[in-house]
């Protein structure tokens, strides 16, 4: 039986993700979202309004994620906060951030806020009191906050492209695809990394891992998303990836000359990957 269906017109998912940064003031290896290796870039929020106006007629998430990159080094952060929560595609809107700049999630923010999570890394610019200080601030306005101990890094870059036989093998073991869609620029992902590995190769045809939402048939669009969240066939994407069941290793920072030959590297397998296989 199919995980995804049609309920009331629309299609019910765990969390929809809206990345609104690439870049973070941290350089985590194996960073899910390659924000190690790619340019400073912010979405303009009038993308993410057009691109929640359109997702909004087909998906019904529990969760609005609001991601990056560190998301608070977005420079008109409250205004994208304010898009999401007007855009009511979700009951919760959720705000995933590293937590070195508390001061920017500021009580207006806050306001607009009902869940926050704080990826609690070795490295980090705060203390406790901090942390502690911060959750009491939200919980004026009844914002939850999550604090996730993250030592451990899914090791979910590939040396080597893998073949389809182990792409198709890692795509079907891994939760990251039912866990992390999101959307960018007209187009919906079930999985995050397609939207990074898009803008970090000029290899643009990673689109085919994707949905594209401005379509005319508004019934051939909800029709290609329930088939798109179903499939048991590999991204594209996959065939660099080890996915969410990838080994363990402890978070370390990548230095300026590992950063540049990771970027490199990754830059060659978009280049090498047969994108019509
Ligand atoms: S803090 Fe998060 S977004 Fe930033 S580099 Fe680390 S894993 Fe990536
Ligand atoms: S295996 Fe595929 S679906 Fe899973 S995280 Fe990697 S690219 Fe995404």
């Amino acid at each position: 039986m199919d995980r995804y269906y049609v309920k009331e017109g629309k299609i019910p998912t765990r969390a929809l993700e809206v990345h609104i940064v690439d870049h973070c003031n941290l350089r985590c290896d194996h960073c899910c979202s390659f924000s190690p290796i790619l340019k400073k870039w912010e979405v303009d929020p009038e993308d993410v309004r057009r691109d929640l106006a359109e997702i909004k007629k087909y998906l019904q998430p529990s969760f609005l994620k609001i991601v990056g990159g560190e998301p608070t080094l977005h420079s008109r952060f409250r205004e994208i906060l304010e898009v999401a929560k007007g855009s009511e595609v979700s009951p919760v809107v959720s705000l995933t951030t590293n937590g070195n700049f508390f001061d920017r999630v500021t009580d207006d923010c806050l306001k607009l806020l009902d869940w926050v999570t704080v990826s609690v890394y070795p490295t980090k610019n705060y203390t406790n009191k901090d942390l502690k200080d911060f959750a009491k601030r939200a919980k004026q306005f009844d914002v939850t906050v999550n604090w996730k101990v993250q030592d451990k890094f899914v090791n979910m870059n590939r040396e080597k492209l893998s073949c389809y036989d182990e792409a198709k093998e890692t795509f079907q073991g891994c939760w990251i695809h039912h866990r992390c869609h999101s959307i960018r620029h007209g187009y919906f992902y079930c999985c995050t990394r397609t939207q990074y590995l898009k803008a970090l190769s000029s290899n643009d045809e990673f689109g085919v891992d994707g949905i594209e939402l401005r379509q005319e048939d508004e019934t051939v669009v909800l029709g290609q998303i329930k088939d798109y969240l179903n499939r048991s066939e590999p991204l594209k994407t996959c065939y660099l990836c080890k996915g969410g069941q990838a080994e363990l290793s402890t978070q370390v920072q990548l230095t300026p000359s590992e950063k540049k030959e990771e970027r490199e590297r990754v830059l060659r397998q978009c280049e090498e990957i047969n994108l019509s296989k």
